[in-house]
């Protein structure tokens, strides 16, 4: 184990080292599709182990650090491990290859796209064709085909069924982007499925730094880097009851609300740069909503308030109401062009997010009083 001290600021402990842009860059570019999280799991947990008492890894494959493992009480902090993907559903006799979703992936963004068919040979390349912008506009009122889950096709190179299938392809197989990790101007990082595996490394990195900074919690921290979120919330809910938790802190991606035709009346006021958003909702606690403010607030942390109604659409909902109902909050990250291969998000959010949650951390104990009467 590293030795290292509180007070050199020689990066090691520093919030988003080069060792953790170096783990951020190589988890985004690993795979991790719906059901199929297990590539992506083993990045996580090998970089999280130094920094926790223990590990496991539940039947699924929601993988869990544990620090003080014996405590009674326990806290979560929570993240979803899997991207959204395809899944291939019907090979023509061209060899053509048609898809279903795994997940709510984005049929507007598919054409031209490069992706990825994990089949049992290994990754085989291929790409979403689509006409040509000569060959589609028949005669002026023509209208341009829109794509669709059932017009989109993925060519691999193979001209038939039996070409496909011998590259290892098969029913089933699951389909990524092949984008990844980039760097913008500015301090804003893109990439493919910052939703959310940026999740993934900060809570990752809240150990590590609560390990760095020889911090000694009262209370066993889980850290969950859950599979399964994107088609309903399934590995939150499996490890929930699994742990039994008395509060989570969940955290996951928001829309930023100010590039062009997004609804600020419908869809509230967030925007990258300004901080980590806090969500007022039903399942959300309304006293660790307000202590995690009151901690903002004090450590100088910039945050952005916003509502959501029935439910989170976040893993929040499966911790919340898990069990005898665990008291839950979700801190989420402002990031722009949900569900691409260019999501987009900022540095600043990033660092805010993960000094909330720490400093959140810090000033929880058994004895925190989040009773509603
Ligand atoms: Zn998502």
């Amino acid at each position: 184990m590293a030795k290292t001290t509180t007070k050199k600021k020689s990066g090691k402990n520093a919030l988003l080292s080069d060792q953790s842009m170096a783990f951020l860059r190589n988890y985004i570019n690993t795979p991790s599709p719906v059901g199929f999280e297990s590539s992506g799991q083993k990045v996580w947990l090998e970089y999280v182990k130094p920094y926790v008492d223990t590990h496991f890894v539940d039947p699924y494959g929601t993988a869990v650090g544990v620090i003080n493992p014996d405590a009674p009480f326990k806290v979560v902090i929570e993240a979803h491990a899997d991207e959204i993907s395809w899944f291939v559903n019907y090979i023509d006799d061209k060899g053509l290859i048609y898809l279903k979703r795994n997940g709510g992936v984005d049929h507007q963004i598919a054409p031209a796209k490069r992706v990825l068919i994990h089949g049992k040979k290994g990754a085989v390349k291929a790409v979403f064709g689509w006409p040509a912008i000569h060959t589609r506009l028949g005669s002026p009122d023509t209208k341009e085909p829109q794509p669709r889950v059932d017009n989109l096709w993925l060519d691999c190179g193979a001209r038939s069924r039996k070409e496909v299938e011998s590259l290892g392809i098969h029913i089933g197989a699951v389909v990524t982007y092949e984008e990844g990790y980039d760097e913008l101007a500015f301090d804003y990082l893109i990439g493919r499925a910052f939703d959310n595996r940026i999740g993934g490394f900060m809570i990752a990195e809240v150990a590590r730094l609560l390990k760095e900074n020889k911090k000694k919690l009262p209370f066993g921290l889980y850290v969950v880097n859950a599979v399964q979120e994107e088609i309903g919330l399934r590995g939150a809910e499996m490890i929930a009851r699994r742990i039994k938790p008395n509060i989570a802190i969940i955290t996951d991606v928001t829309h930023d609300t100010h590039t062009p035709m997004i609804n600020k009346v419908v869809e509230g006021d967030v925007v990258c740069g300004k901080g980590p958003s806090l969500a007022y909702g039903p399942a959300v606690h309304n006293k660790l909503l307000s202590l995690v403010q009151d901690v903002a607030e004090k450590s100088g942390i910039a945050v952005q308030n916003r509502t959501v109604s029935r439910s989170t659409g976040t893993d929040t909902d499966s911790f919340a109401y898990a069990n005898d109902g665990c008291p839950s909050v979700l801190i989420s990250i402002p990031l722009r062009y949900m569900h691409t291969t260019v999501e987009m998000l900022h540095k600043s959010d990033i660092e805010g997010t993960i000094k909330l949650m720490y400093e959140t951390l810090l000033t929880l104990t058994p004895k925190t009083n989040l009773s509603y009467l």
